[in-house]
């Protein structure tokens, strides 16, 4: 196992951010945001050390988030990640880049780039299926189109918002009996999500093949899509989501690259029918092996295993692109809700609490369905990397703080 001078913690084999995950992320130090790598528990400064030992690739983070970095490609992806294993794994580099570590304590994270546009996906046959029993009980819990596409929606980029920020409960229409009221939802839910993190753009016109997958997706974040059932319910049909959805998606503030997850590349789940050819990604699987915990005010609620994804990530890109749309940096698009097919593996509240129907216990003897203010969901997630070692996707914390009152 490859080691970084570092020493401590960062080198324990199942710490999830050692010197083989090296996520990217916005630190804020004295006031000025600044392009980061996490190694363990500490952030290095990468304005001051490329600007000292990779000056060709100073320009890339010299603008306060990482969008030039991620617009670059995969080549200069490539070229920094390797410089940057080689600087925290030999010695040699110490005594220049220590000044440029800065502890994570208390260390404020922003938005690590600016969102461009954001797509939601659907692609967890689990889910698929537990929303449309509860939904649809009288007939086939997956509409006939599931099987044939990822199913998806665009979102609203504008209201992303970075690991760590509150969200207030929002407030809209709902329907009471034959008629409707307007308040504080009061079905306020979690969505586990892994999001996926767009460089390079496409000319519109051109889609982008399962093949190309790697030269636009940088790498992966975690996605709380923040829900309010009661105002979907009421307003989703016949277009979908709307405000029910959009007031805030939360992502962490540390993207994981793709390179870091080769060894977490595991075979597609079996897909009946086979996929249309621009969906046909065989023997080029992009099914990853993550597992995701939820915990609510610090208890272990779910653990979602991504795995189970009936779509891989390649074939939510090659979709949302088969028409001709194009992709600029930036661009963020969301897995859908991760749910695995035991009951502790449910992604949502809705689920996990079967639609209200089945509340859950919490060990402080409280119950829940949906979210009360004051609640705080913190989503993580580890894959498997080289040589036994964990491969962290940065957490997404959220609290819920209470409606407007007017
Ligand atoms: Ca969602």
């Amino acid at each position: 196992m490859t080691e970084t001078w570092l020493g401590g913690a960062a080198n324990a084999a199942d710490h999830p951010f050692g010197v083989a995950t090296l996520p990217y992320g916005v630190v804020v130090v004295a006031g000025e945001p600044q392009p980061a790598v996490r190694i363990g528990e500490s952030a290095l400064l990468l304005r001051p050390a490329t600007g000292a030992l990779l000056p060709e690739h100073a320009g890339l983070f010299a603008g306060p988030d990482l969008g030039t970095f991620l617009a670059a490609g995969p080549d200069s992806w490539l070229d920094v990640r390797a410089s940057v294993t080689s600087w925290l794994t030999d010695e040699a580099y110490r005594e220049q880049l220590e000044p440029m570590l800065v502890p994570l304590a208390g260390l404020p994270t922003v938005l690590p780039f600016s969102v461009a546009d954001y797509v939601d996906f659907y692609a967890s046959e689990n889910h698929a299926r537990n929303v449309g029993q509860m939904l649809r009980p009288d007939s086939d819990s997956l509409l006939p189109n599931w099987k044939h596409l990822p199913v998806g929606y665009h979102g609203r980029a504008g209201t992303v918002v970075v690991s760590g920020t509150d969200v207030r409960r929002p407030r809209g229409q709902r329907k009471a009996g034959d008629g409707v009221e307007f308040g504080p939802s009061q079905r306020l839910d979690i969505e586990a999500e892994v999001g996926f993190v767009v460089g390079p753009g496409s000319p519109q016109g051109r889609p982008v093949p399962i093949a190309d997958f790697t030269r636009h997706v940088f790498g992966v974040v975690l996605l709380n899509d923040w829900s309010a059932r009661d105002i979907q319910a009421w307003e989703y049909v016949p277009l979908g989501p709307f405000l029910g959805k959009s007031f805030a998606t939360s992502i962490s503030a540390w993207i994981t690259p793709l390179a870091a997850l080769e060894a977490a590349r595991v075979p597609a789940v079996p897909r009946d029918p086979a996929p249309l050819p621009y969906l046909d990604d065989t023997g080029d699987s992009w099914n990853l092996d993550l597992s995701i915990e939820v915990r609510l005010n610090g208890e272990l609620i779910s653990r979602p295993p991504f795995a189970t994804m009936y779509w891989t990530a390649a074939q939510m890109l090659a979709h949302l692109t088969v028409n001709g749309a194009s992709l600029r940096p930036g661009d963020l698009y969301g897995s859908g809700t991760v749910s695995g097919p035991e009951r502790d593996q449910r992604g949502s509240l809705l689920e996990l609490s079967w639609g209200a129907s089945q509340p859950f216990e919490l060990a402080d003897g409280s119950q829940r369905s949906f979210l009360a203010d004051g609640d705080e969901v913190v989503m993580t997630a580890t894959a498997p990397g080289p040589d036994g070692v964990r491969i962290g996707i940065a957490e997404v914390r959220g609290r819920i703080t209470p409606a407007l009152s007017d």
